[in-house]
């Protein structure tokens, strides 16, 4: 909604709030003026409608008792037009209000149910409801002296059709001189009875509540906009000042971290997520860090050698075969150098995702057969002992050459870091759908405390390099992360100076 402009999240925020608020607040408005509208308007036709039902009762009640419709009602009374007749209850000092039939006390009991009912609804509403009764015909009989020579419309002549059965009151509007007046309109099988209200009171309060909506709202809009705004700053506030927290620490202070906030919320989670950010970015800073210093070591080594070799070779004549010897040892330095560096592409490989994992299935019994027939040479050359035990059959998924690797690199140490009269011992066995692969040796073992790191990058034993056996402690980093891959496990158990037994767990096919 608010891409176009730039703006602030805090402004958003207040900005959304005040539209769910100012939409919530139409819609109210609406609802409720609505509802009063109604409201109103049935309130008033219930009453209208009330008053008029009421007499026509008592007028029904008079006639059952007199046995006689309006009209002998009338000439029993003697109500007519033209008369000017007396009755005591229209003396009384609030009768002002009636016009009509002004009734003769001799003729008419005081008591008079009808008139009582009229005199008393008009005692309630003296000022604004009016109300004209009607004969069948449709004749106006008696009406209220607020109409003056004015009449209301009657039921008439419908109401003598429907006269077998109670009619449906009529509710309507009705002009009267320039005002609007609702009228109910109701009949009986003995008279009609039409009950006015002016709606100009109605009107007035419909217009009274529609000027609070109008001033109330743009007021409660820009009171809830305030808060709003305030309320969005203080929940941003925390935001702001972990930005300025975090802007703080760079590559060279990954030591720093984040305030802890005393709260257990969304900000809380916020910054221990961010810290456990930075603590990951620490160690991988630390480990490209200690990567290049080792890596610059095993590169230093060698080219000083054969810096040295070359040198010496340079600074005076030597016999061909002084040369050769020279030459000799630069070509294991440059093979050393050279597998340094196959071993960096590799690992740096990997770690960029550039090498994909080969899933076909293939036969671990061959490939660790090969392996052997292979590595019984190298262990017969060093007179080492070199016996396998390998299950047939056992099938794996898996890369093949990646696979290769891994096992010939184990292989390869065990006969490496045995001595001449030791023994190294290849077994394949498949258990409970998994396919166990143990390398044991009976070399210089490895120490406790350098078990933990033998899967380090440039990680080598000083006992390895101090009895001068070639290695660039690249080897098993490479293959745990190619086993890895394969949701294989390693694990080691060894002793300093009895030997070592690597175990290769895979699932089988
Ligand atoms: P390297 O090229 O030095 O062999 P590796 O990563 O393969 O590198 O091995 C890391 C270190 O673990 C070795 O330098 C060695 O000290 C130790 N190591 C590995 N295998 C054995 C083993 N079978 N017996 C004794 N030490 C071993």
């Amino acid at each position: 909604m608010f891409e176009a402009v730039k703006l602030t999240l805090r402004a958003k925020l207040a900005l959304t709030y005040g539209t769910i608020v100012a939409l919530t607040l139409a819609g109210f408005a609406a609802i409720a003026y609505v509802t009063v509208s109604n409201e109103l308007l049935r309130n008033l036709d219930a009453s209208l409608q009330r008053a008029g039902t009421s007499l026509l009762d008592i007028i029904r009640k008079e006639q059952q008792q007199a046995r006689k419709p309006l009209a002998s009602l009338k000439s029993r009374r003697r109500i007519s037009s033209g008369d000017a007749l007396r009755v005591d209850i229209l003396d009384r000092p609030n009768m002002r209000n009636f016009v009509g039939p002004v009734l003769n006390s001799e003729t008419v009991e005081p008591e008079d149910p009808v008139w009582s009912a009229v005199y008393e609804h008009m005692l309630l509403n003296s000022s604004n409801t009016a109300l004209q009764l009607a004969t069948l015909e449709g004749g106006v009989a008696w009406k209220s002296e607020r109409l003056g020579t004015d009449s209301l419309p009657t039921f008439g002549l419908f109401a003598r059709e429907a006269a077998s059965a109670t009619p449906a009151p009529i509710f309507s509007h009705y002009w009267l001189r320039g005002e609007r007046y609702r009228i109910v309109m109701i009949a009986n099988d003995v008279a009609s009875v039409t009950a006015a209200y002016p709606l100009s009171e109605v009107d007035q309060t419909l217009r009274r509540l529609f000027s609070l909506l109008l001033y109330g709202m743009p007021l409660a809009l820009v009171v809830s906009g305030i808060l709003g705004w305030f309320i969005a700053r203080s929940s941003l506030k925390s935001v702001d000042d972990i930005t300025q927290s975090a802007r703080s620490i760079t590559a060279s202070n990954l030591q720093l971290r984040l305030p802890k906030s005393p709260n257990n919320d969304e900000i809380a989670r916020l910054i221990d997520t961010l810290n456990d950010m930075i603590a990951r970015l620490e160690q991988s800073f630390a480990q490209v860090r200690q990567f290049t210093s080792d890596a610059s070591h095993e590169l230093k080594t060698p080219l000083a050698i054969l810096m040295g070799e070359l040198g010496v070779a340079l600074r005076r004549p030597m016999t061909a075969q002084e040369y050769q010897s020279t030459l000799a040892s630069c070509l294991e330095e440059v093979e050393r150098l050279a597998n340094v560096v196959q071993g960096l592409l590799e690992i740096s490989r990997a770690e960029s995702g550039q090498v994909t994992i080969e899933r076909k299935p293939l036969s671990l019994s061959g490939l660790v057969g090969d392996i052997c027939d292979d590595m019984l040479l190298m262990a017969e050359s060093k007179h080492v002992g070199f016996t396998t035990d390998i299950a047939p059959d056992v099938k794996i998924v898996g890369d093949k050459t990646r696979l290769h690797q891994a096992v010939l690199n184990i292989v390869e140490n065990a006969i490496k870091y045995t001595p001449e009269g030791g023994s190294v011992r290849v077994e394949l066995l498949a258990i409970d759908g998994r396919a166990r692969l143990l390398v044991s040796d009976t070399g210089i073992g490895i120490a406790a405390e350098d078990l933990a790191h033998i899967y380090d990058r440039f990680f080598r034993v000083d006992k390895a390099r101090s009895q001068n056996i070639q290695g660039t402690g690249l080897g098993l980093s490479i293959v745990k992360w190619i086993l890895d891959a394969h949701q294989a496990t390693i694990d080691v158990v060894s002793a300093e100076g009895s030997g070592t037994t690597f175990k290769i767990t895979f699932v089988t096919l």
